[in-house]
């Protein structure tokens, strides 16, 4: 496949470059830096806008539990890979389009901003943008100031090769793009006091329980490491 690329146009010393491949004419991002060279396709199609009430109920959710009314994602620490917990994609775009979290009592004291995500992947391997990366998205509880959220269609290891192989494709293009990232982890992960990511968490909400969490299932996780 790699034959057939033909660079057009080196963008910011080299770093990255838009590419169209000679077959599909399909527009590409092509990361390159001095180890490996990236082609990442992502879809567009379910991309948000944040509306000013979703954006006020984000601040809100920010100066309640950061202390900062935060709207925007700044240099990213980490990436959280989840399970949507949902059966199909359809149904997960259909709850990640609302401002205001619905049906979720087992969060809704943490503040009435909905729950989001940078990504979804679904099961061919799709990758579809949703929050842009600007903004913070609301998906684990004492991280989201400084995370970027990956939402894998399914549930906890029952998830496909095919998006196995797009979170490896994902999370190398996000470690290109931010050098600001320094851990990727579970959401099952995110409560560890051991694990070194733990120094990031922020929560001044001390009555908010942090619900216990599964997604994206251990045997994912343990594969996904092998590759990254
Ligand atoms: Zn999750």
């Amino acid at each position: 496949m790699l034959k057939n690329t033909i660079i057009l146009l080196p963008i910011i010393i080299s770093l990255l470059s838009c590419s169209y491949t000679a077959k599909g004419g399909i527009l590409q991002t092509n990361i390159v830096n001095t180890n490996q060279s990236i082609n990442i396709d992502i879809n567009d199609k379910y991309k948000l806008t944040p509306n000013s009430l979703k954006l006020n109920l984000m601040s809100k959710y920010s100066k309640e539990h950061y202390g900062e009314p935060l709207i925007y994602l700044d240099n990213p620490q980490i990436i959280v890979v989840h399970s949507t917990e949902t059966p199909n994609l359809a149904i997960a775009v259909n709850i990640f389009k609302n401002d205001i979290l619905i049906g979720r009592p087992d969060i809704e004291s943490g503040g009435e901003v909905n729950v989001g995500t940078h990504f979804l992947v679904d099961f061919d391997g799709t990758i579809y943008a949703n929050t842009p990366l600007d903004y913070i998205a609301r998906h684990t509880v004492g991280f989201n100031y400084t995370a970027i959220s990956i939402e894998n269609i399914g549930y906890a290891d029952k998830l496909t090769e095919d998006q196995l192989e797009a979170n490896v494709k994902l999370i190398k293009y996000l470690k290109s793009k931010y050098k600001s990232i320094k851990y990727i982890i579970a959401h099952y992960e995110y409560k560890d006091k051991n694990s070194e990511h733990y120094s990031l968490y922020k929560e001044l909400n001390t009555k908010y329980i942090n619900p216990i969490k599964t997604d994206p299932g251990k045997n994912f996780m343990e594969e996904l490491r092998k590759r990254i």
